[in-house]
C-alpha cells in the first residue's frame, strides 16, 4: 500500500486507488474509489455507493491522501 499526501504538485490517482476527501460525501463518508481518470474523474463512495463525477481540477483540489493498492499484473 503506497499513501500520497495531498497538497503541492499534481497528483498520479489511477483506476482503482482510493481517495480520502477533504470534504465529506452528505452520508459523512470522505473515501472513495476511482472507477474511471481523464478529463472527469468518475468516483463512488465507499459507504453509500454512489457513483459521482467531477473534473480533476476539483477532485485534485479535495484529495487529502490517496491510497494506492499495489498489486501485481
Ligand atoms: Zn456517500
Amino acid at each position: 500500500m503506497f499513501i500520497q499526501e495531498g497538497g503541492s504538485g499534481s497528483m498520479d490517482i489511477k483506476v482503482g486507488d482510493r481517495i480520502i476527501t477533504k470534504k465529506p460525501h452528505p452520508c459523512k463518508n470522505n473515501e472513495f474509489i476511482v472507477l474511471r481518470v481523464g478529463m472527469d474523474f468518475k468516483i463512488r463512495c465507499t459507504k453509500c455507493n454512489r457513483e459521482i463525477m467531477l473534473p480533476r481540477a476539483k477532485i485534485e483540489k479535495n484529495i487529502k491522501k490517496i491510497v494506492t493498492e499495489e498489486t501485481e499484473n
